[in-house]
């Protein structure tokens, strides 16, 4: 496996507790031999987890609604009679 199929493999979900068992230790093997792959991994599982975090805020029964962008400011141009 190269870092290629395993970022692939990591970002697409495939590498998940449901995935076979010979695929998840090739995937293990890479990431004991390649550190760029393990920090991708350590942020993949970061964002996700922060991904989740947000959904299930949104979800929430009493839940702020997301922060509004700026408004467009009113130009007040009274015609003074
Ligand atoms: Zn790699």
């Amino acid at each position: 496996m190269n870092c290629q199929q395993y970022t692939t493999l990591l970002a697409s979900g495939q590498l998940g507790p449901r995935a076979p068992w010979p695929l998840r230790a090739r995937a293990a093997c890479h990431t004991l031999i390649c550190a760029h792959c393990r920090r991708f991994a350590r942020n993949d599982a970061a964002l996700t987890a922060l991904l989740q975090g947000w959904r299930e805020s949104l979800q929430a029964p009493g839940a702020s609604p997301p922060p509004d962008g700026p408004k467009a400011s009113e130009t007040g141009a009274d015609s003074a009679g």
